[in-house]
């Protein structure tokens, strides 16, 4: 059997505790990957904390030559990459390829980063007095990363976190741990110096120690809510800085005059695509009245029926399998939930079998309809190919759904009406908007962040948020006397007249 071990300075001692790694195009396990404890933490900290003074003190724009060499070698090795992120995570190849290229681009954001960390400077701020302000490393900092992006919100973090001068401890997903160990092999090979960028795999005890080691300064997590609460309070408890992105519920509301054909196009991408395990997918879609709500649902049959569903590497299917068993049993658990509650089902994904992978963890796509506010399946997040149609009289009562909602990730609005779609934008109390874009994830150098729980703290992903995350200010006031005395009282507080 396969073994994924951490990638740390000194090699990874032996384990002995696993994680079963599956494969979701054929069901069972295809490898095991190690599970740390503190010892390894504790050996993957004492090399971070050899290496990041030099790191950090080395002139800036060598640091970016580093990111540009990583950014050649991410693209030559694109498709191999992609087809061991596709192996684990189920996603199709071409997704694989959409994954890595949206972490690629936080990568190409840091070759200037140079630019963006100069400070702030203001000559003469008093007699003599210049004051000046410098970003500076947090030291070393950590990121817990979900499984359905595995390449690109460990580089949403990781790229920014080592650019600016820290050491970063990268805890990946159990569950694709592959492209997280590539990626650390491909910084070396760009000329990272060893102890800057490591791995550390695991589960709750990794996590914990993490939160809890008095040497890491900083934590960033992107996973489920719940996950998300507590390690942003266990780390905050700790001391450190965290931010904790958690799940999603985002919603797709239809003006009555909007482009329906589009709108079906777009809702099957971003209802479907990755087998709806994105925290950008629409798996809500608010109809306004109930005329769009028939005559959008007409639309949508038969090209939710058209989908393929198939193997990662099948260049024709719109989307693969679900990454595991037991995320299969859930979603399939939540179907049944919703149709207990009173919701229509129009169309039925269960049961779904792929011939020749009989035993992947493959769902066909489901539409429910007339699911109302009251019900868990609508409150929660199902994280499967299921798309829920809520329906909404009024603008005013589509407009409340999201803004009203647990979570506040992502929320798209389709229309021709521009001031419908500003009114929409500005009033909304969800963290991101798309105007007939069904997947608003902000490009790499502006932030990416949800509201309300769906995400913790107060900085965003990459971009200048992601620059605040990572570094601290310091602030200097200098004088430089000119040889005339000073006339200020040193016992009041000074002021610069
Ligand atoms: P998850 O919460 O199960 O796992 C995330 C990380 O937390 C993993 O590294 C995992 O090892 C660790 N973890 C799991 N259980 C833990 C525990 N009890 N204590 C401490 N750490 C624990 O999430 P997932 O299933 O891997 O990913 C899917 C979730 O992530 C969805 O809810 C999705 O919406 C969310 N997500 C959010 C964003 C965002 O930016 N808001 C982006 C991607 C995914």
């Amino acid at each position: 059997m396969r073994q994924i071990d951490h990638f740390i300075v000194g090699g990874a001692p032996a384990a002995t505790r696993f994680a079963d790694v599956m494969d979701p195009n054929n069901g069972g396990v295809q490898a095991q990957v190690a599970l740390g404890d503190q010892a390894v933490l504790d050996q993957a900290v004492a090399a971070a904390q050899a290496a990041q003074p030099a790191w950090a003190a080395m002139n800036p724009q060598r640091r970016s030559r580093v990111m540009f060499n990583f950014k050649a070698l991410i693209e030559k090795h694109m498709d191999e990459l992609a087809h061991m992120l596709s192996a684990e995570h189920g996603k199709v190849i071409a997704d694989s390829k959409g994954d890595i290229q949206r972490g690629l681009e936080v990568v190409e954001f840091c070759c200037g980063l140079p630019h963006v960390m100069k400070g702030e400077y203001t000559q003469s701020a008093g007699p003599g007095i210049d004051v000046y302000s410098m970003r500076q490393p947090i030291g070393i900092g950590a990121g817990i990363t979900p499984f359905n992006f595995p390449a690109m919100i460990p580089l949403w973090m990781g790229a920014v976190a080592i650019s600016v001068g820290n050491a970063f401890l990268l805890k990946p997903s159990e569950r694709d741990p592959s492209v997280p160990n590539r990626l650390a092999e491909l910084f070396i090979e760009a000329g990272l110096p060893e102890g800057i960028f490591q791995v550390i795999h695991g589960d709750k005890v990794m996590v914990d120690a993490i939160l809890d080691h008095p040497a890491i300064g900083a934590v960033s997590f992107v996973g489920s809510s719940d996950i998300a609460h507590y390690v942003y309070n266990r780390g905050v408890a700790a001391g450190k800085r965290v931010q904790a992105m958690g799940g999603a519920k985002n919603h797709g509301i239809v003006m009555p005059d909007a482009d329906l054909d589009q709108v079906v196009n777009d809702l099957c991408g971003a209802a479907y695509g990755s087998a709806g395990e994105r925290c950008m997918a629409l798996p809500v879609v608010v109809p306004v009245g109930d005329d769009t709500a028939e005559r959008l649902k007409a639309k949508l049959i038969p090209a939710i029926e058209a989908l393929r569903v198939g193997i990662s590497t099948d260049e024709e299917a719109h989307y693969g399998p679900v990454v595991t068993a037991q995320h299969k049993a859930k979603v399939e658990g939540w179907i049944q939930t919703a149709i207990d509650e009173g919701s229509e089902l129009v169309v039925d994904g269960r049961g779904f079998k792929m011939q020749g992978h009989e035993e992947g963890y493959f769902l066909g796509p489901t539409l429910l309809d007339r699911v109302t506010t009251d019900m868990e399946s609508y409150k929660e997040e199902i994280f499967g190919p299921v798309l829920q149609i809520v329906r909404a009289p009024d603008f005013e009562t589509a407009l409340s759904l999201p803004s009203k909602h647990q979570y506040g990730n992502g929320v798209a609005i389709f229309t021709r009406n521009g001031h419908a779609a500003r009114e929409f934008a500005s009033r909304v109390n969800v963290g991101m908007v798309g105007i007939n874009v069904p997947i608003p994830v902000p490009v790499a150098y502006h932030s990416f962040g949800g509201w309300k729980r769906s995400g913790f703290g107060d900085t965003d992903q990459y971009g200048m948020e992601g620059i605040k995350f990572w570094t601290k200010v310091k602030k200097v006031t200098a004088r430089w006397p000119d040889g005339s005395p000073y006339g200020g009282n040193a016992f009041v507080i000074p002021t610069m007249g």
